[in-house]
């Protein structure tokens, strides 16, 4: 069984966000009092809820799930959740991404539970700067995360940093040293106008076409391409000639990688999100509340295919782009 939208993409990965809380404040990401200050945290799914969906998606062909959030790791007993799931004939991969905050306690049991690579957010290596991104983030807790999922084998790891113009594009060649020091990827994202900031992140936005220039005038080697894993999703990678580093850029903004979108996205409330940068959606926190049977739940998913839009707009039409919580939808 297979899950094919109306544009004959197969869709074999799940992205689920168990929080949209986060114990950091990225300031393109998370509003400064927080996901939500109110407290509504009871509406989450329960981790049995999560897993039940989960399941069905898998029983309809989903192959790889990569637990986000918010932070995942602010979520209490997420390991638990990991080894209810991680035992599902046919679910091939359980990644991870995360701010690696909490990695140096929590890597070997999410290891164990059976999570199998994670990939880590890093906007900066200088202390101060990575504190003002983030609002109050520790690098010092980050990078002894890193080192804890290296030596759990949570890997391949890959670095992600967001590169703001005039913030820390700077960086971008000490990204790139680090990421051949510890032997991990390191993926270069442009802002996306969505999440906390919204549109204003366009005035931020620095190309992939720049970002690539610098990385090569900077190692001054062959920058070898090698896209094309299923791992790599929408990132465009080249191996660093000489070393085992590859490098990504992640180009939302400026290139559509929608014709081979094979996504779909489940918020901690039980939203399908069908599209990052488009509103298409359904519940499915009501029907599983109201008791639906796994067949009705499978078939509820199978028609929400159906509604998965061909591409998102966030060139076309960034002026319209009404503001979507980017914690909601777990990046
Ligand atoms: N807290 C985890 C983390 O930071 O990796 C997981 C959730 S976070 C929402 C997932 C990814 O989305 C992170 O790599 C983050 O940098 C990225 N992200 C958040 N808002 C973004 C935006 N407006 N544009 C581009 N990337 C964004
Ligand atoms: Fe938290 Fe990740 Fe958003 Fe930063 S990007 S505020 S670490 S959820």
């Amino acid at each position: 069984m297979a899950l094919i939208d109306p544009f004959n993409r197969t869709i074999d990965y799940l992205r689920v966000s168990v929080t949209d809380k986060c114990n950091y404040r990225c300031d393109y990401c998370m509003p400064e009092q927080g996901a939500h200050p109110e407290g509504r945290h009871t509406e989450y799914l329960d981790y049995d809820e999560l897993a039940r969906i989960i399941k069905a998606f898998v029983e309809l062909g989903v192959k790889k799930v990569r637990i986000t959030g918010g932070e995942p790791l602010v979520r209490k007993g997420l390991a638990g959740f990991v080894s209810q799931i991680s035992p599902l004939p046919g679910l091939e991969d359980i990644a991870l991404s995360t701010n690696a905050h909490y990695l140096d306690r929590e890597s070997v049991a999410l290891k164990e539970a059976g999570i199998t690579r994670a990939n880590i957010s890093i906007d900066s290596l200088n202390p101060n700067l990575f504190e003002k991104i983030t609002r109050g983030g520790n690098l010092e807790k980050v990078l002894s995360g890193v080192d804890a999922a290296l030596a759990a084998g949570l890997t391949p790891i890959k670095f992600n940093m967001v590169v703001m113009k005039g913030t820390n594009d700077q960086e971008i060649e000490d990204m790139v040293d680090y990421g051949i020091k510890k032997g991990v990827e390191v993926r270069f994202i442009e802002t996306m106008p969505i999440g906390e900031a919204g549109i204003s992140l366009m005035d931020q936005h620095y190309p992939m076409a720049k970002i690539m220039a610098r990385i090569k005038a900077h190692v001054k080697t062959d920058l070898i391409p090698c896209t094309g894993k299923s791992h790599d999703g929408p990132s465009k990678n080249f191996l660093i000639k000489g070393t085992h580093t590859k490098i990504g850029v992640i180009s939302a903004v400026s290139e559509h990688f929608c014709e081979s979108c094979n996504r779909v996205r489940l918020t901690a409330r039980g939203v399908l999100a069908l599209c990052l940068g488009q509103e298409d959606s359904v519940d499915l926190r009501t029907p599983l509340r109201e008791g639906i049977s796994d067949e009705g739940l499978k078939q509820l998913i199978v028609d929400a295919m159906t509604k998965k839009p061909e591409k998102h707009f966030f060139n076309e039409n960034v002026h319209n782009i009404e503001f979507r919580q980017m914690v909601s939808l777990g990046g």
